[in-house]
């Protein structure tokens, strides 16, 4: 374990143990989520630094975190204050990274089902947007006739490179569901004449997929929309397209606390696929997610039960699908490290016992980790299921009216106390209520 590792895996025990002393976890909270703001700092301060490095000093280079990683305002703020913006995939995402105060020109919009009125909005903000497909290419020709944009437009295009090992992650197939598909027959004579037609399109996108694609598939991918633009800039006898956006999906290992691979690796990878892309031609955007917050989140359940069926020892926790839809729902796909505490938050001793981690839901699949071994759990223990700062808690699954946990960021100070910030408070049963039609309560019921 490197030492980078060594660090994350302390404080992360020092927040374990400081949450339930401080009373985050307790009867009445039994699942509560926490987010290392040191981690997140020097995942930012890494990105930042990796592309520096490799490209030609003054590229510009914009870092926009892929909202839909972990939409939290206050986790969006700490990325901006990192100097990160944002990639926004729906109205809400913007609504969010606006909420954080992410300015519109470290912004970009990406969402596959743009309405016209959405379309209007980032346009009436200033806020970049790749557009997906022919159609909504027409929809901003309308639109910018009627007034010049003022940020800069973009298409997505699909590289058709391939797919990984998790199909629905994979959007470089031929057939996924985003942007031009390159490939197909007339394509890049189309995307090539759609840039030399319109004077504002002035950005290629591509985003090749997310966990479980290959490191050289995705830099094929870069590559592709690289060689695309030098085309289309050829053909036009000058600069047309000036940004590149080459989208995020760096894989996280989730095996262990080492980051496998780096931001640096990758940049290096990108160098040797495509020299022009860093030597200073193109500004950059980047679309990161998963590896900038995943390894930087734990999920905290308190053992509830513990019992046998058929000889396999299950504990029964308070976290489950709620908390973890993909790992519930795609066991083999989306694995979890669980490590064990003590009522006091101590890590737990003793022979591992191969168990069931089960979560609070209704149906049999709700299960954290299945026979894993583990020391052996007692009613009032933890448990902890880490690198869940991406698409996890964040990403609530409201089965069985559970509630959205609260989610709490932390610090650790140089005397090892640890101080924490409310970044999202747990759900209130009032609040279920409401969201499920409350104040609609006689809707139904004959005039
Ligand atoms: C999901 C997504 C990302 C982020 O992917 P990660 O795997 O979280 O880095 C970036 N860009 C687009 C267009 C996406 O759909």
């Amino acid at each position: 374990m490197g030492s980078e590792a060594a660090r994350i895996a302390r404080r992360r025990d020092q927040a374990v143990h400081a949450a339930v002393g401080q009373g985050l976890l307790s009867e009445a909270e039994p699942v509560a989520a926490l987010l290392d703001v040191a981690g997140i700092r020097d995942s930012a301060a890494g990105l930042r630094a990796a592309f520096a490095a490799a490209a030609a000093p003054g590229t510009r280079v914009l870092h926009a975190f892929a909202v839909k990683a972990c939409p939290l305002v206050p986790v969006l703020r700490l990325l901006h204050e990192e100097g990160l913006g944002a990639e926004a995939a729906s109205p809400g995402e913007l609504a969010l990274a606006r909420a954080a105060g992410v300015p519109p020109h470290h912004t970009v919009l990406d969402s596959p089902a743009k309405t016209g009125a959405d379309l209007r909005e980032a346009l009436a903000l200033g806020v970049p947007v790749n557009a997906d497909n022919p159609q909504e290419l027409a929809r901003l020709d309308a639109l910018t006739r009627e007034t010049p944009p003022r940020a800069p437009l973009g298409l997505r295009v699909n590289a058709q490179v391939g797919g990984g090992t998790i199909g629905a992650l994979s959007t470089a197939t031929p057939t996924s569901k985003f942007g031009v598909p390159l490939r197909d027959e007339g394509a890049r004579e189309w995307i090539v004449r759609a840039f030399l037609d319109r004077p504002w399109l002035t950005r290629l996108h591509t985003h090749s997929g997310s966990q479980g694609l290959p490191l050289r598939l995705m830099a094929e991918g870069v590559r592709v929309v690289y060689e695309l633009a030098e085309e289309i800039n050829a053909a036009a006898g000058r600069r047309r397209v000036g940004t590149l956006d080459i989208g995020g999906g760096l894989p996280v290992n989730f095996a262990s606390d080492d980051t496998a691979p780096t931001y640096a690796e990758y940049a290096r990878l990108l160098t040797a696929e495509a020299p022009g892309l860093f030597d200073g031609r193109y500004a950059l955007v980047t679309e990161f997610g998963r590896s900038l917050l995943a390894r930087h989140g734990t999920v905290l359940a308190r053992v509830e039960y513990t019992k046998t069926a058929g000889s396999r020892p299950i504990a029964v926790t308070h976290a489950g699908v709620q908390v973890a839809a993909r790992t519930v729902y795609d066991p083999a796909s989306w694995p979890l490290r669980i490590t064990a505490y003590d009522s006091g938050g101590t890590p737990k001793p003793g022979p591992p016992t191969v168990q069931d981690v089960a979560g609070p839901a209704c149906f049999a699949g709700d299960l954290l980790a299945a026979a894993r071994p583990l020391p052996p759990l007692s009613p009032g223990d933890v448990v902890a299921a880490l690198d869940t700062g991406a698409y996890y808690f964040a990403h609530h699954y409201a089965y069985n009216a559970l509630p959205r946990p609260g989610v709490y960021g932390f610090a650790v100070r140089p005397d090892g106390t640890v101080r924490f910030a409310t970044v999202r408070a747990p759900q209130r049963a009032d609040e279920i209520v409401a969201e499920a039609g409350g104040e609609h309560r006689d809707a139904l019921l004959p005039e």
